[in-house]
């Protein structure tokens, strides 16, 4: 089949290198000459495990074709699917700018009958509005072909993004229209052999699922983050709690990991959406604001710890940073508690010395030419010579550490671990004070 994606990001890359390593011929549009310029000449703009071999194979086999020529690309495919940014306004709600952007680039260049797939994570109600754009748009030029526009909104996550979106869940096409349900029936078919994963539903439901699986993630993790402040000042240890409730099939192990909170592109952004669209409905979504709330305030953990291990004062200090991106496996640092920590600590007059597998170029990005930030080439240079050790990030090659190292290498014996990787007592038994998430101050 032809598939046109309009959104090189995270979801329109990975869809569209996906889609083409099946067979389809899709065509990419995007925005950004530079984006689209590199991805032209082979390289990948975003880390993803197993992204790049896709993208290139898929462009020398002529299937995968990168442009920012919109015309081109709402003419070359029947299906056109939306995956750019719906990044928060300022008062929390969604920015359906480009969304409504591409919306009026097909309603301008369609010549034909169109499936538009919405894949960006949008309210409820603006594939209507996407319709209606369409329609106004062509109106304008005076024509009036049929389209249809259906929600299929997208569950990837960052960091196994590829293997997400060929193995997923389940599939949800919210549509009413039976040509729809054939043809994603048909574009999606060779990712949903073992089972059927297409599940069918109304348009509205479809866009509400995504904020509500969204929601649902971020209140665990909220959830666990303040029973792991409740913990600390109990004296109870949270990794115990964890496995106590987890061993409840009606609970369940996943995410339910304390820390020292969600960042990325998609919790923090959509947990706000959500409260506001049921603002904008009439109704407060209590706890929502609530999961909000907590998260925000657990940022502020690893640099209260930290204060506290150097009695409130951390001028002229250094602090090692092992991680920056939200979550292993990636480089975005979106929203990243990372981010949260640096920012505390310069504004205390300490400085930072960072280390991260993926995310150095993109801190590089956010941050380059700060005198209080050295981008370290591994984690010991980070940390040797540093007055205490931060971990944000739960990067598998932190897991083991060599402790008799750091309290050799470091200047005070302080780790501060944000995602709760070491057994207390085996971090004890080397002279270090560790500081972690949930499990009691100093041990
Ligand atoms: P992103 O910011 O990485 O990429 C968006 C891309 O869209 C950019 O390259 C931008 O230049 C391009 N763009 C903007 N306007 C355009 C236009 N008019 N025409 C063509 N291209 C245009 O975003 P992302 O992380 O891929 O997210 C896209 C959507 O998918 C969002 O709604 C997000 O909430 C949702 N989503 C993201 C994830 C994730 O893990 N990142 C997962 C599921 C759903």
């Amino acid at each position: 089949m032809k598939l046109t994606i309009f959104g090189t990001g995270y979801v329109g890359l990975v869809t569209a290198a996906c889609f083409a390593d099946v067979g389809h011929e899709v065509f990419c549009v995007d925005i950004d000459a530079t984006r689209i310029g590199t991805l032209q000449r082979g390289e990948v703009p975003i880390f993803e495990p197993g992204l790049k071999e896709l993208v290139v194979r898929n462009a020398e086999a002529g299937r995968l074709v990168f442009s920012t020529d919109a015309r081109a690309g709402v003419q070359f495919a029947e299906l056109i699917f939306i995956a750019v940014g719906t990044p928060p306004n300022g008062d929390g709600s969604a920015d359906l700018r480009h969304v409504l952007d591409v919306a009026r680039t097909i309603g301008e260049h369609i010549d034909g009958y169109k499936i538009v797939v919405g894949k960006s994570t949008v309210p409820v109600g603006t594939a209507d509005r996407v319709g209606a754009t369409i329609t106004e748009t062509m109106a304008a030029r005076g024509v009036a072909h049929v389209f249809d526009v259906c929600s299929n909104p997208e569950f990837l996550k960052e960091g196994s993004a590829v293997e997400d979106f060929t193995k997923p869940a389940r599939i949800i096409v919210g549509t009413g229209s039976e040509i729809v349900r054939k043809k994603l029936h048909d574009c999606y078919a060779p990712y949903n052999r073992n089972h059927d994963k297409l599940m069918y539903m109304d348009v509205r439901s479809a866009e509400l699922t995504k904020y509500a699986a969204n929601a649902m993630l971020a209140t665990k993790i909220s959830f666990m983050n303040e029973m792991a402040n409740i913990a600390e000042r109990l004296g109870a240890d949270i990794e115990e709690v964890r496995k106590g409730i987890g061993s409840d099939p009606r609970i369940g192990y996943q995410f339910i990991y304390p820390g020292c909170g969600y960042g990325g592109s998609c919790f923090p952004k959509d947990v706000r959406a959500l409260a506001s669209i049921a603002r904008e409905a009439g109704f407060g979504a209590d706890l929502m604001q609530a999961v909000e709330r907590v998260n925000d305030a657990q940022k502020d953990v690893m640099f209260q710890k930290l204060s506290q291990a150097f009695d409130g004062n951390l001028e002229g200090r250094t602090i090692a940073l092992w991680g920056l991106a939200f979550k292993p496996n990636t480089d975005d640092m979106r929203e990243a508690p990372s981010r949260r920590l640096m920012e505390a600590l310069w504004g205390a007059g300490a400085s930072v010395r960072a280390f991260d597998p993926e995310a150095m170029p993109e801190a590089r990005r956010l941050y380059g030419g700060r005198a209080d930030l050295v981008l370290a080439s591994s984690p010991q240079q980070a940390a040797a010579g540093a007055d205490a050790l931060a971990i944000c990030t739960e990067w598998k090659q932190f897991r083991v550490a060599d402790f008799a190292w750091l309290k050799a290498n470091l200047i005070n014996p302080v780790i501060v671990d944000g995602r709760n990787l070491y057994d207390p007592e085996q971090v004890r038994q080397h002279g270090l004070l560790y500081y972690a998430i949930g499990r009691g101050d100093s041990v």
